[in-house]
């Protein structure tokens, strides 16, 4: 059996960092076992899906360097393909229309909750037996159900939460494919409108099947949602054919212990991108928020493939901890090479607008600076004082550059001012000013940190200052 799994976003907005989680588990169990990994688009929720999503996905996939051996397959280019699934369906007896309009259905539902019962479908156009159905309703659109077995139980046992068994019972007869209601039919495909639109539970098991998907990994909030997919799935493929192995990974929380969301901070992977994070980064942090090896914390890709075999998947929620996530992107960008670093800061100061000009020299500061960084953004920061004037603080002014220091800063800049521009140079120039002026390194290195670099602390001056062009140091030091 060839492993083969997928990832199935809905484009209805960023790529989620679950759903990343999620890809990355199903991409690297399939690498582990040298099966496939499919991207499936699942844009059926035509109201809320676009084409900006698909793209953004696309590339967050392609940033985190999660590639896919098939895809993106789009559901709603297979819209024959649920159709004649619908039919063959019904013709077994597994599936049947049902007319009821919508004001029928909410009537339903307010009759159950008014004897106290469940909302469920009551099964008025299920074929029983010796029952007679009324006749169709004219001008009423047919959806297509699922005739759910009316007894027995699913089972599956997940691979994260154990054995799982639901009741028959406890489900109804849900929709399987639907026309979608007229007026929002204006930017639909005419095979939507001719052939009609599956719903999410019908559309997985048809894709799931039709492309042999071995083990599915998905949020938790899908788990009630699989006794009508294995029923479906059964329904379709016979009882013979090998179920998918669901599993089902419990959700993340914020740090504030509530579910990670929008309205509580970022969620998205683009975000991250634009924070200054490494796809390395993201890749080991989401990889260990629910999932261990041992004890460690810090793992390549390669690592990872190497490790991941489905077990040691934890059953209880993960808490995103922004601070261990900084820890680790500060020890990949430790890791990085300045010429990608270079380029990734000329992006952040772009944003910016901020032209940074030669790539060597940015290379340089980013070696020098990026041991301080947790992300390029703060690299950024940093890097930004070599090319937009710096403000520094009245209360560094106050405590680093005292009246005194005036003479020996005047001294320096006239030495910085003849010398060869680089840092065995500059730091002579330094030396010889603290001997002319009987000063020792701590009283004049912070001042000249504070005017020329707007924070009173730096990596060593000379090599600071050497980043910078002569022109703007000189220009610095002769405000006192
Ligand atoms: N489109 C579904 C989601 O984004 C996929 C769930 C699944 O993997 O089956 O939640």
């Amino acid at each position: 059996m060839t492993v083969r799994t997928r990832i199935a976003p809905s484009p209805t907005g960023f790529l989620h960092l679950g759903t990343a989680r999620t890809a990355l588990y199903s991409w690297a169990y399939a690498r582990h076992h040298g099966g496939q990994f499919v991207l499936r688009i699942e844009d059926t929720d035509v109201a809320r899906s676009t084409q900006e999503s698909v793209d953004q996905i696309i590339a967050s996939m392609r940033w985190l360097g999660l590639d896919c051996d098939e895809g993106p397959i789009h559901q709603m280019e297979r819209l024959a393909r649920y159709h004649e699934v619908a039919e063959q369906l019904i013709a077994a007896g597994h599936a049947y229309r049902c007319w009821c309009t919508p004001e029928e259905l909410d009537a339903m539902r307010e009759a159950q909750r008014a004897r106290g019962e469940k909302t469920r479908y009551d099964g008025r156009w299920r074929p029983e037996p010796g029952k007679v159905l009324p006749p169709a309703p004219a001008g009423v659109k047919p959806v297509v159900r699922f005739r759910n077995p009316p007894d027995g139980e699913v089972t599956w046992n997940d691979l994260v939460k154990g054995p799982i068994t639901i009741s028959n019972r406890e489900i109804d007869d849900l929709i399987i494919l639907r026309h979608p209601p007229e007026d929002a039919t204006a930017d639909l495909p005419e095979a939507a409108r001719t052939l009609g639109v599956p719903t999410y539970n019908f559309a997985v098991v048809v894709d799931d099947w039709d492309m042999r998907i071995t083990h599915v990994f998905r949020g938790d909030e899908h788990v009630n949602n699989t006794p009508w997919q294995i029923n479906i799935f059964r329904a379709i493929a016979g009882h013979a054919a090998a179920l998918p192995q669901y599993g089902h990974l419990p959700i993340i929380l914020g740090d504030d212990g509530l579910k990670l969301s929008k309205r509580r901070g970022a969620v998205s992977v683009t975000a991250y991108e634009d924070a200054g994070y490494l796809p390395e980064a993201m890749l080991n942090y989401l990889a260990r928020l629910g999932w261990s090896h041992g004890d460690e914390e810090l793992f390549t890709r390669e690592q990872m493939v190497a490790w991941f075999d489905g077990a040691h998947l934890a059953r209880s929620p993960a808490q995103w901890d922004p601070a261990k996530l900084a820890w680790v992107n500060a020890h990949y960008l430790k890791l990085a090479g300045d010429t990608r670093l270079a380029g990734l800061v000329a992006r952040h100061l772009q944003v910016r607008g901020i032209d940074a000009g030669e790539p060597a020299r940015l290379g340089a500061a980013c070696a020098l600076f990026k041991d301080r960084c947790s992300t390029a953004v703060e690299l950024a920061d940093w890097i930004s004082m070599l090319f937009v004037p710096v403000a520094p603080a009245p209360a560094d002014l106050a405590a680093h550059v005292p009246d005194a220091i005036a003479p020996a800063l005047r001294s320096l800049r006239e030495r910085l001012a003849e010398v060869a521009w680089d840092k065995a140079a500059i730091a002579q120039a330094l030396k010889d000013t603290l001997a002319e002026h009987r000063l020792k390194m701590p009283q004049l290195a912070p001042a000249v940190r504070v005017l020329v670099c707007g924070r009173a602390q730096t990596p060593s001056i000379d090599a600071v200052l050497a980043l910078f062009e002569r022109r703007a140091v000189l220009e610095r030091l002769q405000h006192i």
